[in-house]
Parts: structure tokens; C-alpha cells; sequence
């Protein structure tokens, strides 16, 4: 008996996480802000960041591929980065990597 069987949950889950992601690469290059000049079409969508669990600060993700922070504005709701952010604080995880004052200076329209 595979998984599936035993665990529907487990077909809903893979799903969802396809699904989304999915909508993430394809809706957050339409709809949305730009916050950075990326040179794209990349978006920050917070709707969409709603059922990413804040992923889909995609705007964000093409100016600082490296941050582990997507959401990177106190109101940017983003779930995976606050996992990350505890893991670091009780020492599980180090070198976390955010975008320094330098490089958001770089990525503004403003330049
Ligand atoms: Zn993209």
C-alpha cells in the first residue's frame, strides 16, 4: 500500500505546494509591485504571499536571489522566513544571508 492510500492528505499537500508554486513563477510576474529594479517582470504579490507563506515577494527574490528573507518590509508577511529567523536564534542555523544596505542601494529605481 503506497502512501497515498494510507495518507490522502499527502495528495493535497504535493497539490498545493505545485500548484502554488507554480502560480508564484507565472502570477508574480504579472500582477503585482516592483519594488526593485530588477530589469524584469517580476512582482511582489501579497495576495499570493497570503497562500505561499510569503514566497511570493517575487520581486524581492529576483533583486536579492540569495536572501533567505523574501518578505523583507515588517508588513511583507513571510512564514519561511520567520522559521528561519527562530532556527537562527536558538542556534540551529548560521550565516543566514539578507541583502546589505550597499546592494539595496544598487537595486533602487532611484539610481
Ligand atoms: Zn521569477
Amino acid at each position: 500500500m503506497c502512501d497515498i492510500e494510507t495518507k490522502p492528505w499527502q495528495g493535497v499537500r504535493i497539490v498545493y505546494v505545485h500548484h502554488v508554486a507554480s502560480l508564484i513563477n507565472s502570477a508574480s510576474h504579472v500582477w503585482g509591485k516592483q519594488a526593485w529594479n530588477t530589469g524584469d517582470l517580476s512582482k511582489n504579490n501579497w495576495w499570493l504571499a497570503l497562500i505561499s507563506l510569503g514566497e511570493s515577494w517575487h520581486n524581492n527574490h529576483h533583486a536579492f536571489e540569495y536572501s533567505a528573507r523574501h518578505g523583507l518590509e515588517w508588513w511583507q508577511f513571510d512564514l519561511t522566513w520567520y522559521v528561519i529567523k527562530f532556527l537562527q536564534i536558538v542556534g540551529l542555523i548560521t550565516d543566514v544571508k539578507l541583502p546589505s544596505q550597499e546592494h539595496k542601494q544598487k537595486m533602487t529605481f532611484n539610481n
